[in-house]
């Protein structure tokens, strides 16, 4: 998984390991049938991860309203940009709203974590 993806992209990643992370303590849960409150533990537990990939989803939406929509100017489809610099979702082009950033190489500043590797 080294491919760089959108931001929206990873968020949404993110949200759907902690509704696994969830499931997964609540089964968790199961071993400890015969210490009801350890797994009263176990279900909250899981329960709350679940509940906070809803308000991560929630908050994707939001994010969502945020993007701009734009035509990729690589490959031409509609892409979205959240913040100042993003990647294209169909072809990984490095795209910026910010006149000042336009014609630089994608800011690594942004993306510390990630090495961005033009094939
Ligand atoms: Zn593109």
């Amino acid at each position: 998984m080294a491919k760089y993806s959108s931001k929206i992209n990873k968020i949404r990643t993110f949200a759907l390991s902690l509704v696994f992370i969830g499931f997964i303590v609540m089964y968790g849960g199961i071993f400890f049938k015969s210490h009801p409150i350890v797994m009263t533990i176990f279900m909250l537990l899981g329960l709350l991860f679940i509940v906070a990939s809803t308000v991560v989803y929630f908050w994707i939406g939001m994010l969502s309203t945020k993007t701009v929509q734009v035509i990729c100017p690589n490959c031409n489809k509609p892409t979205k940009i959240l913040g100042r610099v993003d990647i294209c979702m169909h072809c990984d082009e490095s795209l910026t709203l910010d006149k000042s950033l336009e014609g630089k190489e994608f800011d690594q500043n942004y993306n510390r974590k990630q090495t961005h590797q033009k094939q």
